[in-house]
């Protein structure tokens, strides 16, 4: 089964056009849509309309990011009720990134995990969180990362969704790591399709995202041309997620970033394959 992602939009001149490609995507009746949260939670009530939407009026389930690291108990417990208001059920409980400057600040919540026990509490959500097949960038060591990631499953993470990546056998060794140390819940591979060269190469950089030598010929080819780079990023995208399949990897998350013709090429490119994809464990 496939997912897509989407933002909100950071000003109101925006919602409009945010709003109606959500819309687009969610008529291609993905499994489910998350819609992410704006770290400092500035656009956190545009999360939960853009997620009520997708759900009450295209019959997709909505899987609602939110963000502690910028919040305080009292911020985090009325956006859960806002979130039950909207009957949102699943959410993606995330840290977020610590502000520049910010690093030494005492705060309410400085791991995913405190919010996992909050929310849990809190009571009747499915909580997913995030996982990074090649570490966070802050970790020391990946163990010490994976040793992190069990005590907010532990916490009450019942799957978890992977930071993007280009090389699927990263995956499968970060699968094989975690499941010896004994996490077992399902993790749902994120896939970027890369459309925009320049702004990849930024973003993989501030997260140590590692790009193969493969990816990096296509983004130096065609990087200049933003039709040529379109095709080829849909085209890596899906041969990454036809791999997974093969490998018995069950759901797939896209990064659709609110583009309604990539998440519909992708759909198109493996039609075929999806609905033989359906069930089994992930
Ligand atoms: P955590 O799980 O808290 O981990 C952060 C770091 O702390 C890791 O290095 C971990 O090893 C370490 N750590 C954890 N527990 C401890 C402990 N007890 N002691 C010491 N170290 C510890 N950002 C947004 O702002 N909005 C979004 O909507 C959003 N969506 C995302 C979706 C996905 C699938 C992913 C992968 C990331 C997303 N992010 C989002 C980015 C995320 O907020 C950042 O990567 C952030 O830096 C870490 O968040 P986390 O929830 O993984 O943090």
């Amino acid at each position: 089964m496939l997912s897509f992602e989407v933002f909100p939009p950071k000003t109101d001149d925006k919602y409009d056009s945010v709003k109606h490609a959500t819309e687009e995507i969610a008529k291609l009746r993905p499994a489910y849509m998350s819609v992410t949260y704006g770290a400092g939670g500035g656009t956190s009530d545009y999360t939960l309309s853009i997620a009520s939407n997708i759900k009450d009026n295209y019959g997709v389930p909505s899987l609602a990011h939110l963000t502690c690291v910028s919040s305080d108990t009292e911020t985090v417990r009325a956006q859960l009720t806002k979130m039950k208001e909207f009957g949102i059920e699943n959410v993606l409980a995330l840290r977020g990134d610590i502000p520049e400057g910010e690093e030494n600040t005492v705060r309410a919540y400085s791991y995913a995990s405190e919010l996992v026990r909050e929310i849990k509490e809190f009571g009747d959500f499915c909580i997913g969180g995030a996982c990074y097949p090649e570490g966070h960038v802050e970790s020391q060591s990946q163990k010490e990362d994976i040793l992190h990631l069990r005590e907010k499953v532990d916490a009450g993470c019942e799957f978890l969704t992977t930071q993007m990546f280009f090389d699927n056998n990263i995956l499968y060794n970060f699968l094989y790591k975690i499941r010896e140390a004994g996490i077992t819940v399902p993790v749902v591979p994120g896939i970027m399709p890369v459309t925009n060269g320049a702004q990849i190469e930024r973003i993989c950089k501030l997260s140590g995202t590692y790009l193969p030598q493969r990816f990096k010929q296509i983004v130096d080819r065609f990087g200049s041309d933003p039709d040529a780079m379109k095709q080829a990023g849909i085209a890596y995208a899906t041969e990454q997620i036809i791999d997974l399949f093969a490998n018995g990897v069950n759901a797939v998350h896209v990064y659709s970033m609110n583009k309604p013709d990539v998440a519909e090429k992708i759909m198109e490119n493996l039609s075929c394959i999806i609905g033989k994809n359906e069930g089994g464990a992930l």
